[in-house]
């Protein structure tokens, strides 16, 4: 029956992604405290060591590369990439049973997982966005800024960064971070219309 309430609406999956540096975190942070939107963060699991306030279970679970090697063996990623020098990776029934239950989920990840979630959630409901820093220059200032990692990984994220800025053509939207506030408001207003869009589709069904 056309309008039927008996099947609950499945979530949808928002990736969001960037270049190291850009401001992911904080604009993520203003996004998911918009309570209406109904947003559920996957913490991801990295291998790479926690910075200064990070915490184990908040911003990501920290894991030896062996305790990692041994998720992706037992298909527990629903993406996972290899990011410089270390690998990072998406829960899989964590997010899968969120969105069942018709919760949205926000992923934050790099450009090559982002690829394999867009392909893999194709057509069940994702919305994609890619974060684009106002000039490389500002962009190095701020991984500079963060001090947070030796010269060479500096270096490295520099370099991945450029590369990752030509990927943005695969996302669905690209959204400026010239201020965190304004490019919060733009994300929200594009997940709301992605959320009606998915709603619509299924009273079609
Ligand atoms: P960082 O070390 O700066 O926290 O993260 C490095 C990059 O890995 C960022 O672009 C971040 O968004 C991405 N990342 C974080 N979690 C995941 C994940 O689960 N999968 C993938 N593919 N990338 C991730």
């Amino acid at each position: 029956m056309k309008g039927s309430s008996s099947s609950k609406t499945r979530g949808l999956l928002i990736i969001l992604s960037g270049p190291s540096g850009v401001g992911k975190g904080t604009v993520r942070r203003l996004v998911m405290a918009d309570k209406s939107l109904n947003l559920h963060y996957s913490i991801s699991m990295t291998t790479r060591e926690p910075r200064n306030r990070e915490a184990d279970g908040v911003d990501y679970f920290f894991v030896s590369k062996e305790e990692f090697e041994e998720h992706i063996k037992n298909n527990d990623f629903l993406e996972y990439a290899s990011f410089v020098n270390n690998y990072y990776g998406t829960p899989k029934h964590y997010v899968d049973s969120l969105l069942e239950e018709g919760k949205n989920v926000f992923l934050e990840i790099e450009v090559q997982g982002a690829m394999k979630a867009m392909k893999l959630y194709h057509g069940v409901g994702v919305t994609s966005i890619f974060l684009v820093p106002p000039s490389l220059e500002e962009l190095e200032a701020r991984i500079r800024h963060r001090r947070s990692e030796a010269d060479e990984i500096i270096q490295e994220r520099l370099n991945k960064a450029r590369g990752e800025m030509g990927m943005k053509y695969h996302y669905d939207y690209c959204v400026l971070n010239d201020s965190v506030q304004r490019a919060a408001d733009e994300i929200k207003t594009i997940i709301k219309s992605s959320l009606k869009k998915l709603k619509n589709k299924s009273c079609e069904k």
